[in-house]
């Protein structure tokens, strides 16, 4: 791209690298954080307000589920968001939860070591599910050689296709979702792709993969949307109620645990840190950091300059991204020509293969009852 012109948010620091759909306006400010910081006061609340409605909302947990073994519902990924939820709602706050982690083979050691010490919560009851590895990997394999953006699909969709079994078996339901707006509120919108798109997963594996997936859970947008609506099943973000800060999370967990940190957002999984720092950012020129860092400047926990800085060191470190490589290659019974081959290829986004019949139908259906 020879008349490239860099442009980049002077708020946040998004830019028109990492995303080509940005816009930004007479300020110099991105559609991001101008949306992001429109809808704050609506969604985060770091404040009494969101005490009030935090206790309101365990007292109504409880009350509801007084007569089940369980309060809630919720996934554990090792990573900060889902383990500090873990430690609030089961040690700070006595909900009785049904924990699920998936063990997809690639959790890192730090990340072993911590689920064991999540594991041993009071009032926390921790099911480890292993998907069968040969089906995982190749599914995995499958959208590299697809060339697509959302290699975590097949990661997400087993999650979530596990934990509505696990609703549904025990009579549940609430979900608590580690979500945030705190350190999540901006995504970058290019290069994503529903992880239920069940007829995207199934042509990707058909004309991509080998083998079979039918011993691997999984759910359908549709048949998602149809359980929740029938079960009457809610998503809470009890994150958005409290102050949520990394360090002051990370510093928490420490002392009352032991818990150690994995270095960035979504490294406590091989497969994952491969997607996030060496996927996206090879293939799609994506460099997740500007939506990480950009989130915790819009969140106040962080200033812009600390940002920059941060965003101007290496994305990561040679050897340790080479170890990984050679790991993941090695998990997923890749040969290193293989790999080279897909890096080498050009890239495709979900919807020039076939995508969720149901997805186009529930975006219509939305705009219509808007
Ligand atoms: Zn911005």
């Amino acid at each position: 791209m020879s008349n490239f012109e860099y442009l980049q948010c002077s708020r946040c620091i998004m830019d028109n690298r990492s995303d080509k759909s940005i816009v930004f306006d007479e300020n110099g400010w991105c559609n991001y954080c101008s949306k992001a910081l429109a809808i704050k006061e609506q969604v985060y609340f770091p404040n009494e307000e969101g005490e009030r409605k935090l206790q309101a909302l365990l007292q109504s947990l409880k009350e509801e589920n007084k007569n089940k073994k369980y309060d809630c519902i919720m996934g554990i990924s090792g990573g900060l968001d889902s383990s500090y939820l873990a430690y609030l709602g089961a040690v700070k706050w006595g909900l009785r939860i049904l924990a699920v982690h998936i063990d997809d083979g690639f959790d890192t050691e730090i990340s072993k070591r911590n689920i064991e010490r999540i594991s041993k919560f009071p009032n926390f009851d921790l099911k480890v599910i292993t998907p069968d590895a040969a089906q995982f990997n190749e599914l995995t394999k499958a959208y590299m050689r697809a060339g697509v953006p959302n290699l975590a699909a097949p990661q997400d969709n087993v999650l979530f296709a596990t934990l509505y079994g696990f609703l549904k078996e025990n009579d549940l339901k609430t979900f608590l979702s580690g979500g945030n707006f705190a350190l999540e509120c901006i995504l970058q919108k290019g290069n994503t792709h529903d992880a239920y798109d069940l007829r995207n997963l199934k042509y990707i594996h058909k004309k991509f993969g080998k083998g079979g997936i039918n011993k691997l859970k999984l759910i359908s947008d549709f048949r998602r949307d149809v359980d929740a609506y029938i079960l009457r099943i809610e998503s809470l973000r009890p994150l958005n109620l409290i102050d949520y800060n990394r360090d002051k999370a990370m510093g928490e967990l420490a002392e009352y645990c032991g818990f150690e940190y994995y270095g960035s957002k979504h490294l406590e999984n091989d497969l994952t840190k491969f997607i996030q720092q060496f996927w996206f950012y090879k293939k799609f020129n994506v460099d997740k950091r500007t939506s990480h860092l950009s989130s915790m400047i819009v969140s106040g926990q962080m200033t812009r300059e600390e940002a920059q800085r941060q965003y101007n060191l290496p994305l990561y470190d040679e050897q340790e991204m080479k170890n990984t490589l050679e790991l993941v290659c090695e998990k997923l019974n890749m040969g290193r020509e293989e790999f080279e081959e897909i890096m080498e290829t050009s890239t495709h986004q979900h919807n020039e293969y076939p995508t969720s019949h149901y997805a186009k139908f529930r975006s219509m259906l939305t705009k219509l009852l808007k």
